[in-house]
């Protein structure tokens, strides 16, 4: 395929159905759905009881006050309820916006402080892996033969950096992966519909990609980049078979979504979790 096939399939959205699951409202990639052995879920900020601004269903530790903190870490229990995980076995990296990815393996401690990794990957089972966003990228890759999983935060500077590239690497090259055998998610984020940028963030993310022209519209001149469009990209360029692609912005959405830019800050956190069995 040249890479103009390849940017245009980067560019479509796919319609994500929503689901209300025992009181909380989640979002499923139909793709990844038909995974066998293989759970995941995009959170929403519906079904929770997270007082403003953060309401409803916060599941970030951001906010510096106490009672926030322990209601993310109640949000977490109710979300591992939901969805039958073990709450106490979650790993819940500490995001910076780098391309560090953790690889968890058997029998290694679960609720590791990972403060300087933005992805985990995992060959085993039962790990549950979780992490927020609010206008960001969450990309979820399975290797459906071997059976692995990583799952990532992709922010402008993560998706710069080619944070996705270097999970199909991971995978491929540390747990004996074939792209070729993975599909991918690209969640919920913020759309080139709401995001404006300067000319550095489309200057970057241009090295992220072979083809990277059409993946930023110019709107009165000023830049639009399409970050799932250059993840979704990046996930193709490295040889993953499928990639689903939703078409919820964060930004367009906030009864639905916390979204950074649209709130100027002060936001909750929705989650991407999932899990091998
Ligand atoms: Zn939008």
């Amino acid at each position: 395929m040249n890479t103009a096939a390849i940017a245009e399939r980067s560019l479509t959205k796919n319609p994500w159905p929503v689901a209300e699951v025992s009181g909380l409202t989640l979002i499923q990639s139909p793709l990844m759905k038909e995974v066998e052995k293989f759970q995941h879920a995009f959170t929403t900020r519906l079904g929770g009881n997270t007082p403003a601004p953060l309401n409803w269903f916060n599941l970030g530790r951001h906010w510096t006050t106490e009672e926030s903190r322990q209601d993310a870490m109640i949000n977490r229990e109710i979300l591992s309820a939901a969805m039958s995980l073990d709450h106490r076995t979650l790993t819940v990296p500490g995001q910076q916006h780098t391309t560090n990815i953790f690889l968890l393996r058997e029998g290694d401690q679960t609720a590791l402080p990972l403060p300087n990794f933005d992805g985990v990957a995992t060959p085993s089972a039962n790990h549950p892996i979780l992490l927020h966003f609010a206008d960001c990228v969450p990309v979820m890759l399975v290797d459906v033969k071997q059976r692995c999983l990583c799952v990532m935060h992709a922010g402008w500077r993560g998706t710069a950096g080619g944070i996705v590239t270097k999970g199909v690497e991971l995978l491929t090259s540390v747990l004996g992966c074939n792209p070729a055998d993975m599909v991918a998610a690209v969640g919920p984020a913020i759309g080139s519909c709401c995001y404006e940028t300067g000319q550095e963030v489309p200057d970057q993310l241009a090295q992220s990609v072979s083809n990277p022209t059409s993946l930023v519209q110019l709107r009165e001149g000023k830049p639009h980049p399409d970050l799932k469009a250059f993840n979704a990209m990046q996930l193709y360029e490295a040889g993953v078979a499928q990639v689903d692609v939703t078409d919820w912005c964060t930004a367009c959405h906030p009864y639905l979504f916390y979204s950074h830019r649209q709130s100027a800050g002060k936001t909750g956190r929705q989650g991407a979790v999932a899990c091998l069995h």
